[in-house]
C-alpha cells in the first residue's frame, strides 16, 4: 500500500503542492485527473524519488521510501515523453534497469519476453528508439516499467501519444496488467473517459490541493465542489 502524509511542495515562491494526502491498497487502480499545471507530474515526480519533497512522507508498503534514492523504491514510472535511452535498443532499455538492480540475466531475458509478447513489441527489440514512431516508444516504455515488476506503477498519460487502435489495444493492456501483478497502479490522464472506464478511484487536484478523492461514481454523481463539478462535467 501506498501512503502520502500531507506531501507539500513549491518552486521558490510558487507552491505545486499543500499538504497532499492520500492511502492506496496494494493492486488499487487511481487515476490523476486534473487541469494542466496542477501538480499531477510533479507528484509522480516525488513518489519516484526524482523530485524532492519540502514536507510530508512517502510510505509504500509500510517502509518510509522518500528518504530513498529512486532506485530503491520498487517503483517503475512512465514519463510523460517516454525518456527511453537513445542509443539503446528496446531490448537494451528494458533490461537496463534490472541489471543494475542484479536481476540474472536469464530472468531479465524471461521477462522482456513475455512483456514483448504481451505489448507486440517483440518485433522492435533490435531497434533503436529512433526508429521507432511515438506510439511504439510509448508501448516500449511502459514494457520497461512492467519487467521491473514493482509494487509501484507510475504512469504520466502513458496513452496520449497513441493512435485510436492502439490506445484501445494499450488500455486492454493496461486493465490487464492490474489483473496480473499485485502492484499500486497511478495514472495521470486528461482523458476522463479513460480515468472513468480503468480505475477503482479518481483523485482530482486543482490549486495544490486535492479536491476529491472518490469511486468514478462518487466523483461525478456527488461532486464534493463546484469545481469538481465543472471539471468532470456533472450534472447540476
Ligand atoms: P500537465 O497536465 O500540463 O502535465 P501537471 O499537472 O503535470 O500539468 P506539473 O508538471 O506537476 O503539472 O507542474 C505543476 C507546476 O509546477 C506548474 O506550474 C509548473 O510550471 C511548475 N513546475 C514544474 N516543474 C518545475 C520546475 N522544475 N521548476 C519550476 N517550476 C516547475
Ligand atoms: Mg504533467
Amino acid at each position: 500500500s501506498l501512503v502520502l502524509d500531507n506531501v507539500s511542495k513549491s518552486y521558490g515562491a510558487t507552491r505545486v503542492l499543500d499538504g497532499v494526502s492520500l492511502s492506496m491498497e496494494a493492486g488499487e487502480f487511481v487515476a490523476f485527473l486534473g487541469p494542466s499545471g496542477s501538480g499531477k507530474s510533479t507528484l509522480l515526480r516525488i513518489i519516484a524519488g526524482l523530485e524532492t519533497l519540502d514536507s510530508g512522507t512517502v510510505t509504500l508498503g509500510g517502509r518510509r521510501i522518500d528518504t530513498l534514492a529512486p532506485g530503491a523504491r520498487d517503483v517503475a514510472m512512465v514519463f510523460q515523453a517516454y525518456a527511453l535511452y537513445p542509443h539503446m535498443t528496446v531490448a537494451e532499455n528494458m533490461a537496463f534497469g534490472l541489471r543494475n538492480a542484479k536481476v540474472p540475466t536469464a530472468e531479465i531475458e524471461a521477462r522482456i519476453a513475455q512483456a514483448a509478447t504481451s505489448l507486440e513489441i517483440g518485433d522492435w527489440l533490435d531497434r533503436k528508439p529512433g526508429q521507432l514512431s511515438g506510439g511504439q516508444r510509448q508501448r516500449v516504455a511502459i514494457g520497461r516499467a512492467i519487467v521491473k515488476n514493482p509494487a509501484l506503477f507510475l504512469l504520466d498519460e502513458p496513452l496520449s501519444n497513441l493512435d485510436a487502435a492502439l490506445r484501445n489495444r494499450t488500455r486492454v493492456e493496461l486493465a490487464q496488467l492490474r489483473q496480473r501483478v499485485a502492484a499500486a497502479i497511478i495514472m495521470v490522464t486528461h482523458d476522463q473517459a479513460e480515468a472513468m472506464t480503468l480505475a477503482d478511484r479518481i483523485m482530482v487536484m486543482n490549486d495544490c490541493r486535492i479536491q476529491q478523492v472518490g469511486t468514478p461514481l462518487e466523483i461525478y454523481a456527488r461532486p464534493a465542489n463546484a469545481f469538481v463539478a465543472r471539471f468532470v462535467g456533472s450534472p447540476a
